[in-house]
This record gives structure tokens, C-alpha cells and sequence, in this order.
């Protein structure tokens, strides 16, 4: 879909345009992952040639302070020193073995002293690798072929979770993908977001069928939308009664919104978890696990098979092992406050225009809709008016500050945003309210 765009454009990327061109020959759509098109906000992707602490430089020359952190990973800033020395000494040894290392252990060691619920963890390199390998064990260990998963909540492209999907199906507003088949999508049962009374209702219209439930722990891919009190307990409690697994997909709160994720503040147990994004330091490295006895059926323990020629990777682990390290509570606070810092000033900007705007929050993630009326779902996202998301998104990248190129995405800071990354954000946030203000649809 491409969008009309409704705001000037006071800048120029002459070479970020010509590298796209470049791409567009030889890459479909000119981008390896849909989102970084800007097709849902119109213009020039910017190609970042570096990145350091909260700023990222683009192929012009012009540095913007980064308020997407590579969609969640970078949590303590672009090119952090420890990260860079441990990947360095990494690689120096070697890049890929084909065989265990010590740093697949000291990973898994990290994960489970983390997280309570992990007693077993099996690395894998993509999020959406994680989410489809779980989805397998728990029809492997249940027997069962049904799958529970919410509107709006994106689980990587995983052809049976892509069905009302959030992320770039949601920002393009695709229907349903072509290329997934029927069989494949089938058994997905897709349900509204915070209604439990929909998930027992499916309970009880699929007596022994349902294999799991997956649902992000706090979803971020329609936008910020937390569970309502009680929702996720709500899911473990109707998985528990009805023999199916609860599976926390925590690919983007993992690590991010507290040390232990989004279990670390909602302290609903899942059966099954998955990671990725933080846990690899910028690094393909992603992970599933949960109860010991679930997992002791992944093969080679038990019969479901998975498997990965650079699962645990030893320069992505020692990146994500030397991410972890140096994410103690001090690190959690101080993203935590430049968070409500950089709220503060986007909802007061917005107020001072009066432009009709929710902020919604979970942890240290936190988006903008435009729309006044509290959203849980995915239908109360839509109704949002994303074209003046549109033209302060672009007022915002004009002045040296980089937000994802979706209304329906979350922002992410890192402790390396620091008092000056925050001045310029505060300096940008006027004009990109009366942009948003002024835009029409
Ligand atoms: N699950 C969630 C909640 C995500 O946000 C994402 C990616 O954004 C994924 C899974 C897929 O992860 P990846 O992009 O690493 O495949």
C-alpha cells in the first residue's frame, strides 16, 4: 500500500536514494524486512551506515537520535564498548563451529538464571524461528493441532501466525499472505486481543483440540497495547483447566521492559517462553523454552525435531551474553526513566497542539496513537488517524530524530539515550506536533 504523503519534504537524502534505487533492482521492494520501506509513511528509507550510544549517522552524513534501536535489541545504545570487546574477542577465535561451545552454555546459564518459568532453553537465531519451533513442541507434546493467537499480535512470519498478524502486516494492512495455504493456516483459531470471554468461549467450542495459546506478554507489534489486568492469567488459568500450553511470546519484552521481561512484571507463569531481539546484543540469536518436561521432548531428548546450523552462534552468544551482564537494575532504571522523560515531552507537545493522542505504555516501551479513546485491540488501533502519525513521523526525521515508519510499531530508548539525545528529541517535538495537528487525511 502506498501512502499520499501530506507534508513537505524540507530535506533530501541523495544517497540513501540512490543506494534504495540500488536495492530496488535486486531486492523486492528494496529492503530485506517490509517495515523499513517507509511505504506506510511515503519518502526514502534512510540507509545508517553507523550507529553510537543513542544516535544513528545515515549515508548523507545526518545523525538522528534512535528511538527504534534496531526494533528493541540495542537496549544499551549502538556500538556500547563491552559489547563491541566481546564480539572482537569472539570473532578473533573463529566465526562458526558446527559444534557445542561454552558460549551456547553461558547464554542458556544467563536465560534461565534469569527467568523462572525457563528451567530448559534451546537457542535458535530468529525469533520467528523460536515462536515456530514452540508451536511444534507444544503440538508435539499435546497431540493436539490447534493453535489459540490474537489479533494484532505478530509472532515473526510463521506461515500458521501470520493470520491477523500485527508489525508490517498490520502496517500494510494485508488481509491474510498469499503462499499461506489453507492447511497450514487452518488450525490457527484467531481471537480479539483482551477478551478472555472469547478464549473460553474457543475452549469450549474445541474440547481436546486446542494444542496452545500464544500471545505476546505485552504486545508491541499493533502498537503499545498491555494486557488487561488479569488477562494473562486469565490464558494460563484456561490452558491449565484444558490441557494446553500457555506460550509467552517475549521476543520483544524479553530482557527489555525488566530483567526478567514481562514475567518479571505480570509474574504469570507460561509454560513455554520465547526470546530474541535483546538477548543477542544485535546478533541473530533468539531462544524458546519453559517446563523441563516440555522441552525434554526436542529432539535429540525426545521425538520433535529442530535443529539450526548457527543455533548459538559463537559471536552472536557472546554478544548477547555480554549485553545480559551489563543489564542489572541500575540499567533497567535508567531506561526506565528516560522513557517517562521522553513521554512527558511527546504527550505535552501533542497536548499543546491539541492533537487528539493515547500514550500507551508497557514497561519502557511506549507508543502514540492517534485517537483519544483507550485501545486493547487490534480494531481500536485501526481506528487510530494514522495520517498525522504520517507528518509528525516526518517532521521528526527532518530534524535529526528516527521513529519506527509506523503508527503501529513501538518506540524503544536505551541507556545510552542520555540528557543531550533527550534535548534534541524535546527541541524536535513542536514543530512535529503542529505538523501532526495541521495534517489532513
Ligand atoms: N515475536 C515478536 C513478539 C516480535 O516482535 C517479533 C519481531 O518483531 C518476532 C516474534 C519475530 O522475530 P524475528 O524478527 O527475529 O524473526
Amino acid at each position: 500500500m502506498q501512502v499520499r504523503i501530506t507534508v513537505s519534504f524540507p530535506y533530501e537524502a541523495p544517497v540513501s536514494q540512490s543506494l534504495f534505487d540500488r536495492a530496488s533492482a535486486v531486492t523486492p521492494g528494496g529492503v530485506n524486512s517490509p517495515v523499513r520501506a517507509f511505504r506506510a509513511v511515503g519518502g526514502t528509507p534512510r540507509f545508517m551506515v553507523s550507529g553510537t550510544g543513542p544516535y544513528l549517522t545515515d549515508a548523507d552524513g545526518r545523525e538522528y537520535v534512535d528511538l527504534v534501536c534496531s526494533w528493541g535489541p540495542m537496549i544499551l545504545g549502538h556500538s556500547h564498548p563491552a559489547v563491541i570487546a566481546a564480539v572482537q574477542e569472539a570473532v578473533a577465535r573463529g566465526t562458526s563451529f558446527g559444534t557445542p561451545g561454552e558460549g551456547e552454555v553461558e547464554l542458556a546459564e544467563e536465560i534461565v538464571a534469569r527467568i523462572a518459568p525457563v528451567e530448559e532453553v534451546r537457542l535458535v537465531s530468529s525469533g520467528t524461528e523460536a515462536t515456530m519451533s514452540a508451536i511444534r513442541l507444544a503440538r508435539g507434546f499435546t497431540g493436539r493441532a490447534k493453535v489459540i493467537k490474537f489479533a494484532g499480535c505478530y509472532h515473526g512470519h510463521v506461515d500458521a501466525l501470520l493470520a491477523a498478524a500485527g508489525s508490517g502486516v498490520a502496517t500494510f494492512g494485508l488481509p491474510d499472505t498469499p503462499g499461506v495455504t489453507g492447511a497450514q493456516a487452518g488450525d490457527t483459531i484467531v481471537l480479539p486481543y483482551n477478551d478472555i470471554e472469547a478464549v473460553r468461549a474457543a475452549f469450549a467450542a474445541h474440547p481436546g483440540e486446542i494444542a496452545c495459546v500464544i500471545t505476546e506478554a505485552s504486545p508491541g507489534n499493533m502498537g503499545v497495547v498491555p494486557p488487561l489486568p488479569g488477562f494473562n492469567q486469565g490464558l494460563k488459568d484456561a490452558c491449565a483447566e484444558h490441557g494446553a500450553l500457555y506460550i509467552s511470546d517475549e521476543v520483544m519484552t524479553g530482557f527489555r521492559v525488566s530483567k526478567a521481561g514481562w514475567y518479571g512484571i505480570d509474574g504469570v507463569r507460561p509454560d513455554l517462553m520465547t526470546f530474541g531481539k535483546v538477548m543477542g546484543g544485535g546478533f541473530p540469536a533468539a531462544a524458546f523454552g519453559g517446563r523441563a518436561d516440555v522441552m525434554a521432548h526436542l529432539a535429540p531428548a525426545g521425538p520433535v525435531y529442530q535443529a539450526g546450523t548457527l543455533s548459538g552462534n559463537p559471536v552472536a552468544t557472546a554478544a548477547g551474553v555480554a549485553q545480559l551482564r551489563l543489564l542489572d537494575d541500575a540499567a533497567y532504571e535508567s531506561v526506565d526513566a528516560v522513557s517517562a522523560e521522553v513521554r512527558g515531552l511527546v504527550t505535552a507537545a501533542l497536548a499543546k497542539e491539541g492533537v487528539a493522542h493515547r500514550l500507551q505504555v508497557a514497561g519502557n516501551m511506549f507508543s502514540v496513537f492517534f485517537t483519544d479513546a483507550e485501545v486493547t485491540d487490534y480494531d481500536a488501533a485501526k481506528t487510530q488517524e494514522a495520517f498525522r502519525f504520517t507528518a509528525f513521523f516526518h517532521s521528526m526525521l527532518s530534524q535529526g530524530v528516527y521513529l519506527p515508519p509506523s503508527a503501529f510499531e513501538s518506540w524503544f530508548v536505551s541507556t545510552a539515550h542520555d540528557a543531550a539525545a533527550v534535548e534534541r528529541i524535546a527541541a524536535a517535538l513542536p514543530a512535529a506536533a503542529r505538523a501532526a495537528a495541521e495534517a489532513t487525511a
